[in-house]
């Protein structure tokens, strides 16, 4: 049953509604021009993207998953190596790295920030690892060539980069930043003295533009982001067919391009991308307020110092957490679980023979986590209607004890 009171857990008609006539008019341009892929559209939204993060370049792409896929192409990853990840991230992240060849390995996220935890990455490379040839770490289950690290900047949320960039550096291993939940956000840097975007820290991060995501088009699309000008070339190249010019193909690549139609519209929104955050960050900051005033057992998102987030999603952490889901859901009130199953428990990758209690903190937070309305035009009233059924679920207990 769905009422007028009802609050969605993601509203984006309310976000295109002030915009329908601008995206309308990149839809009758490109009727205009018939150009559909490709052309000055997709190289202007390029270079603006690459200035919103900070980088030298922006390559777009069909698909967030496209672009991990072709950022690890790119850099040289495939057979026989291994890419180090977190099991807490949607499948897209894993996907990209069995497709580019190489093999997946998980480490446990940090308990505060459920993002890659910089010492159990250490303890993995230093207890788990054998150095061969002097250089070359071999991850001794697998016998793969460790070759690269993909940190997830989860819910909008950076990933602790200066650790994760010293070991890498340390151990020889590329940096490829999963930026697809956290267009904008921001992580305070103590080795560069400054704040620094999501997606300019590493050797090059994948941004996802589907529609759910705080920048999404009005369809598919996605983006490389890098300062290695031969990494960008490349990829070019990956996505359209392998070739550097028509029909001349250099290797052979994929149909991964971003279309001229989606690049207009993301030029679009792009310009309200800063001020959206800021309502997200709004939006987070009262949820806060709210619930300490109504005191109840619910664990809140941590946001360290160094990092601003940009609140792709509100997670709280609560027993009982799927009873709660159903009680939101019979008042009208949208949730989510990001992700309900971690990977490595995933029949999916069943062949990669992890086990319940490899991962522990993921597996735990897996099930307690629960995602809240949030949406740059979610506004107070919705809030407190969650926040107070929220908290009356948990008294209703309470009372029956
Ligand atoms: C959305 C998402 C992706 C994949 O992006 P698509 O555009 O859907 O291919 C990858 N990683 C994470 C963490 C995501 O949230």
């Amino acid at each position: 049953m769905s009422g007028t009171n009802d609050i969605p857990f993601l509203d984006l008609v309310a976000l295109h509604a002030d915009l329908r006539e601008e995206l309308c008019g990149v839809f009758n341009a490109a009727l205009d021009t018939a150009g559909f892929v490709g052309g000055s559209v997709v190289e202007e939204f390029e270079i603006e993207f690459a200035a919103f993060c900070g980088t030298r370049h922006c390559v777009g792409v069909g698909s967030g998953t496209d672009a991990l896929r072709f950022a690890l192409i790119a850099a040289g990853i495939g057979r026989g190596d291994v890419v180090i990840t977190v099991p807490n991230t949607f499948i897209a992240t894993t996907e990209a790295i069995s497709q580019a060849g190489a093999q997946a390995v998980f480490v446990d996220v940090d308990e505060a920030t459920c993002n890659m935890d910089p010492a159990r990455l250490r303890d993995y490379l230093e207890r788990r690892c054998d150095r061969r040839n002097g250089t070359n770490l071999i991850d001794r289950r697998t016998g793969g060539r460790v070759a690269a690290i993909v940190p997830v900047h989860l819910y909008g949320q950076t990933a602790d980069l200066d650790p994760l960039v010293e070991i890498a550096a340390e151990h020889r291993l590329m940096l490829m930043e999963d930026a697809c939940q956290a267009h904008g956000a921001e992580y305070f840097s103590r080795r560069e003295k400054r704040w620094m975007k999501a997606g300019s820290l590493g050797m090059a991060a994948a941004f996802s533009f589907y529609p759910g995501k705080n920048l999404g088009a009005c369809g598919e699309a996605g983006a490389v982001t890098t300062n290695d000008p031969e990494l960008a070339q490349r990829i070019r190249m990956l996505r359209d067919h392998g070739q550097a010019q028509k029909y001349d193909h250099e290797l052979e690549g994929y149909n991964g391009r971003l279309d001229a139609i989606q690049a207009g519209i993301l030029k679009v929104k792009l310009k309200h991308l800063p001020r959206w955050s800021e309502m997200r960050r709004r939006a987070a900051a009262r949820y806060r307020e709210l619930f300490q005033v109504a005191n109840g057992p619910i664990g809140l998102p941590h946001e360290p110092e160094w990092c601003r987030s940009v609140y792709h999603l509100f997670m709280i952490r609560v027993a009982r957490r799927d009873e709660l889901m159903q009680h939101l859901a019979s008042r009208g009130i949208g949730t989510g679980i990001h992700y309900p199953i971690p990977l490595h428990l995933q029949k999916a990758y069943r062949h990669l023979r992890y086990e319940p209690g490899d991962f522990p903190v993921a597996e735990k937070q897996a099930a307690e986590i629960l995602s809240l309305p949030m949406f740059p035009h979610l506004n107070e009233t919705q809030q407190r209607r969650v926040v107070s059924e929220v908290t009356h679920f948990y008294s209703a207990e309470r009372a029956v004890a």
